[in-house]
């Protein structure tokens, strides 16, 4: 057994001695004949139990810790107390005139403040304790009211002694505040108090019974010293030190914020208005209607700090649910939509949810910088929202992720909503004057339900906006429940990748597309495309290069590419070139390695090869890439940046780049003839291209129209289904033989 601490086992003694001088003043009640006075035991003994109690309370504070003050405290009441009972004991009880306050009454009663002032510092920095401190005020007030009107309702007419029958009545009021008090923190610990707090509200639920009964006792003129009333006084002092030696366990932060805001204030206002109404009398009856109107007072008070409470919960409530950014509706507050009291989600012919993921968002923000980052997602908001028909919801997820809640007029009509979302975006955003161009992903879901259960349906629509992702930007695609890529899948697909590669690469094949010369299709160079035969289908590189990417085999593939591209054009023997492309994490000194390596082995000229890089490479590491890309060059290896315009590069970053070209964007070719605005940053793109020298290539070309817009622009070089399809090795010979290089 742990040994004591010497101060606790003498707190222990101090408490055993109490008891057995209580036990000495309740053994002279039962045998003395009444109003006799024994000064040795109402005195000494009687003084001897509460002074015995302080002193336990004080050895309690001297070990310190946070609760230490309040102990100290709660000591000084007592000790206050105590002398209130000396003084009584040498001089009050020998006094022949009534005095208004004598010293031992203001002693008493100064034990009340001292008192509340230590439960206050004992509940410790517990969060809203004032308004505990408040409700407890109010609540004992009411109780005071309803108690002096059944007094007076129990012995109607005048009282004796109308002095003593005022204080008597404060000594009940301050009982009461403590007992409410003690209780009132139970309450909001949702009655988990350690023992020691319950033995304070007992202290004071007895100090509070046994005023009470001195209360009617001495209105009459009936009360006698030395009974078994003032055995009452005594147990409280005991409960109240034995509290002190076990001491109080750190109060957790409350559960229930003080009695939710104006449930006390409300009963005390009720029974203060009964008590009223009742029509109060005599000196109780005066006692009840100023305790009554304190009680309303304090009740309108503690309606102020409610409705502040009331406010700011509002506003918690607000937070929780409203992004702040763009002032939409969050994830949280689309979920909780269907719950929301005085939302009426209903239609009939049902709902769709549009997921809407930004396209490099997180490319657009890192070059932009995240202030003008969002701003282009507020103005996202704006130009989403202005889509939305009545009732429609339009919700920030997250980051660049939208979620639209539409009202399906025709279920056939599924897509239309999305469309709509894609339309608002094709005109580029402006920030500071600079036009920012942006494409989305979508998915969607669509429910007939006249009411949407939306977690099922937005887990739907983002997964078909993630599917969406995977094949490549501006993509809307609807939730079929095949997309579901589950990490099962994918880290089987993975595995499968990793042996493909550790088989030799087999199962990887090269397509080449060419890139050609509006006016005469001269080649400039073939592109190698990879794909990946999986039980003899071909799988495009928008499904798997992701998988590549996490399982780490970026470096073994574009090795592969690079050898076997560069081998493939040089076995034609033509003088044609090839472009590779790299993902931008690979834009290092390793890519200098790995060219000067395939270029030698397959014994072929620098300038058959050409790297395509994007912007994120440059965006992420423009030292880096800048410098890897200018030393290519100086191999004699030629450079374009790829999906030009797509991310973000600003058209003046261009000018310090190492590059010998720009392919523009398919995002761009696809709406030039449709978007004015479009047209204008095409322009600018081959204006400027042209002024720095650089190759202009529209990418992505599909139809002669695509053509003549970029014809027209300027546009010398093309690539697109327009002119070919990217094509199997086997056809390389044949479509080489009749494009001369250039
Ligand atoms: P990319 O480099 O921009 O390649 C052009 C993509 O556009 C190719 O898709 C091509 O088939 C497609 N395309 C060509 N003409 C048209 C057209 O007229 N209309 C439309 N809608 N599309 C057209 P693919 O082969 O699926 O490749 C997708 C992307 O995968 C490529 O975009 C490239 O970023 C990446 N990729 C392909 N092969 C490799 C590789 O060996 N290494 C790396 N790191 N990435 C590769
Ligand atoms: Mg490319
Ligand atoms: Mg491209």
């Amino acid at each position: 057994m742990p040994r004591e601490p010497g101060s606790r086992r003498l707190m222990w003694v101090l408490l055993v001695m109490a008891i057995l001088l209580a036990l000495v003043f309740a053994g002279s009640v039962a045998w003395r004949s009444p109003g006799d006075y024994l000064p040795w035991i109402d005195g000494g003994a009687y003084t001897g139990v509460i002074l015995l109690a302080a002193l336990i309370a004080v050895l309690r504070a001297g070990r310190g810790g946070p609760q230490g003050p309040g102990w100290g405290l709660l000591a000084t009441g007592m000790i206050l107390y105590a002398l209130g009972e000396v003084w009584w004991a040498v001089a009050g009880r020998f006094r022949e005139e009534i005095v208004w306050l004598p010293l031992e009454d203001a002693l008493w009663l100064a034990y009340y403040p001292v008192q509340v002032l230590a439960l206050w510092l004992l509940m410790g920095k517990a969060p809203r304790r004032d308004r505990n401190l408040l409700d407890a005020l109010v609540l004992s007030g009411g109780l005071l009211v309803t108690l002096a009107v059944l007094l007076q309702g129990w012995r109607p007419g005048t009282a004796a002694a109308e002095e003593g029958l005022v204080v008597a009545g404060l000594y009940v009021t301050g009982d009461l505040i403590l007992m409410v008090l003690a209780l009132l923190l139970a309450y909001v610990q949702r009655w988990r108090v350690s023992p020691g707090w319950w033995l304070i509200a007992l202290g004071y639920l007895i100090f509070a019974l046994s005023d009470s009964l001195y209360w009617v006792l001495s209105a009459y003129d009936a009360y006698v010293e030395g009974t078994w009333v003032d055995i009452g006084w005594l147990l409280s002092s005991l409960a109240l030190a034995g509290a002190a030696i076990l001491g109080l366990e750190a109060l957790p932060p409350p559960q229930v914020q003080s009695l939710r805001g104006m449930v006390p204030a409300a009963i005390a206002v009720m029974l203060s208005g009964l008590a009223l109404g009742w029509g109060p009398e005599g000196a109780f009856g005066d006692f009840a209607r100023y305790a009554a109107i304190a009680t309303l007072a304090l009740a309108l008070f503690r309606l102020n700090y409610a409705i502040r409470d009331a406010a700011e919960a509002n506003e918690q409530r607000r937070r929780a649910l409203i992004d702040d950014l763009t002032g939409l509706p969050n994830r949280h507050a689309l979920h909780a939509l269907p719950e929301l009291p005085g939302k009426a989600l209903a239609s009939p012919t049902g709902w769709c949810l549009v997921a809407l993921g930004l396209d490099r968002f997180a490319d657009i923000n890192a070059s932009l910088g995240h202030e003008r980052g969002d701003r282009l997602l507020a103005l996202t908001a704006e130009r989403l929202g202005g889509c939305l028909g009545p009732g429609d919801v339009l919700a920030r997820l997250e980051g660049d992720e939208f979620a639209m809640l539409m009202r399906l007029a025709d279920p056939s009509q599924t897509f239309a909503g999305a469309e709509r979302l894609r339309a608002a975006l094709e005109q580029p955003f402006e920030i500071d004057g600079v036009p920012v161009a942006l494409t989305a992903c979508m998915g969607v879901s669509a429910t007939l339900d006249p009411v949407p259960a939306i977690g099922p349906l937005l887990k739907e629509a983002d997964l078909a906006m993630h599917h969406a992702k995977r094949e490549g930007p501006g993509l809307i695609r609807a939730y079929s429940g095949q997309e579901a890529p589950s990490s099962v899948h994918r880290l089987r697909m993975r595995a499968r990748l990793r042996a493909d590669f550790q088989d030799g690469g087999a199962a990887f094949e090269l397509h080449y597309q060419p890139i050609v010369r509006i006016d005469n299709s001269a080649l400039l160079a073939m592109e190698a495309l990879v794909r990946w035969r999986q039980d003899g289908a071909l799988v495009p590189p928008g499904q798997f290069l992701g998988e590549i990417e996490h399982a780490g085999l970026m470096v073994p593939l574009t090795t592969l590419v690079l050898h076997r591209a560069i081998a493939a054009i040089h076995r034609q023997g033509q003088g044609h070139a090839v472009t590779v492309n790299v993902s931008p994490e690979l834009v290092t000194p390793w890519l200098l390695d790995q060219v000067r390596d395939a270029l030698d082995r397959a014994g072929a000229p620098a300038h058959s090869l050409i790297v395509e890089v994007t912007e994120d490479a440059l965006i992420r590491n423009p030292d880096t890439a800048n410098e890897v890309l200018r030393a290519l060059r100086v191999q004699g290896v030629r450079v374009l940046l790829d999906d030009f315009g797509a991310g973000w590069c600003g058209l003046s970053a261009v000018r310090d780049l190492a590059v010998d070209g720009l392919k523009i964007d398919r995002a761009f070719v696809a709406r030039i003839h449709r978007d004015l605005p479009t047209r204008a940053i095409t322009g600018s793109i081959v204006n400027l291209g042209r002024d720095l020298g650089l190759t202009v290539i529209g990418e992505g070309v599909e139809d002669a129209g695509e053509q003549a817009e970029l014809e027209a622009l300027g546009v010398e070089w093309v690539q697109g289904f327009a002119y070919a399809k990217p094509m199997p090795e086997t056809a390389l010979a044949d479509y080489l033989s009749h494009h001369p290089p250039t």
